[in-house]
């Protein structure tokens, strides 16, 4: 009985296993010529400072259009991890948004560009020094370079890890904790980790609603990461009240579709005029309060 019974799951479960594999394999073989082919693009998103009222960072973000079809990263990245081929594309993003910004970034040292970095780029050998030769060449300030990581890097305390995450904060780029509140270490634990600044996950940011009382949890945050030096950037505003709550809490950055969705290096301009407009917005409304 028990063979049969095992007999039958393997039967139930056969296609959908040829399945999966057929598409992971299909993913990772159009991602190894889409790198090939130079098809994954980069946007654009700006990050502001309230405070100064103006973009402040833009955070770089790969895009792959599949035969006409956009992929979301949440599809392909994973499949870049898993195959190897993240190397290949977490250069070629570095590449592409150091050349496409080096105007707005020339414009003055307190502007920033943000890359995503991925852990299985951290375990390469020389990862540090393939950024900092990349931007040497690129003429690009590594004090002007934010690298964006989540704390699924810190795992298994992988002493190469923070090594190069040394390298890199001693040349002057700045590492930031992406996803910041959905890890699952506790707010204690940042202090032991290199990093210099914190990106606030965008699910606290949208617990913050017209009219609503007092979100102890994202002062705390907020509060948390200031005591230890830390720059404070709310992911996922979407609303004019959520920025000026944040505004009211100190933090130091602003990002989400309130300011401008993701634009290629062509719609920067737009993106620009947009968040502008939102900043004045946003002041608007806290003069009027
Ligand atoms: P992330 O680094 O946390 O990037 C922020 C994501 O939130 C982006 O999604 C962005 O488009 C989206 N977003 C921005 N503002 C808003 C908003 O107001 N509301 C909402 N609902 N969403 C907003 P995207 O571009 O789909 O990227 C998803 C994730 O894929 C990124 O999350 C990052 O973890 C990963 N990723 C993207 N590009 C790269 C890359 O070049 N390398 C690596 N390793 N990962 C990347
Ligand atoms: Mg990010
Ligand atoms: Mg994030
Ligand atoms: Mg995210």
């Amino acid at each position: 009985a028990a063979k049969a019974a095992g007999k039958n799951q393997y039967l139930r479960f056969q296609p959908e296993m040829m399945t999966a594999l057929v598409r992971r394999t299909d993913m990772e073989a159009g991602l190894r010529l889409a790198v090939d082919n130079d098809e994954i693009t980069v946007n654009y998103q700006p990050i502001v400072s309230p405070v100064r009222g103006e973009v402040a960072q833009f955070e770089a973000l790969a895009r792959w259009d599949r035969n006409g079809e956009r992929v979301p990263p949440s599809q392909f990245i994973p499949t870049a991890e898993r195959s190897g081929l993240i190397s290949a594309i977490g250069m070629h993003m570095l590449q592409e948004s150091f050349t496409q910004l080096r105007a707005w970034l020339a414009g003055s040292p307190e502007r920033s560009l943000a890359v995503n970095v991925s852990g299985v780029q951290l375990r390469e050998r020389d990862f540090a020094d393939d950024v900092l030769r990349l931007a040497e060449s690129c003429g690009m300030n590594p004090a002007q370079l934010v690298l964006e990581v989540t704390e699924s890097v810190f795992f298994d305390h992988d002493d190469h890890v923070i090594e190069q995450l040394g390298r890199l904060r001693h040349a002057g780029v700045s590492v930031a904790l992406d996803d910041f509140g959905t890890g699952y270490s506790s707010l204690g634990r940042l202090q032991d980790l290199p990093v210099d600044a914190v990106k606030i996950d965008r699910s606290f940011v949208s617990m913050i609603r017209t009219g609503a009382e007092k979100l102890p949890i994202l002062s705390s945050m907020i509060n948390m990461a200031h005591s230890l030096g830390l720059t404070v950037t709310a992911e996922g505003v979407e609303t004019a009240a959520q920025a000026a709550y944040l505004t009211d809490l100190q933090c130091d950055l602003l990002q989400g579709y309130l300011f401008s969705f993701p634009e290629p290096d062509t719609g920067l301009e737009i993106a620009l005029l947009r968040s502008a407009d939102a900043v004045d917005a946003l002041e608007g409304m806290r003069l009027r309060r």
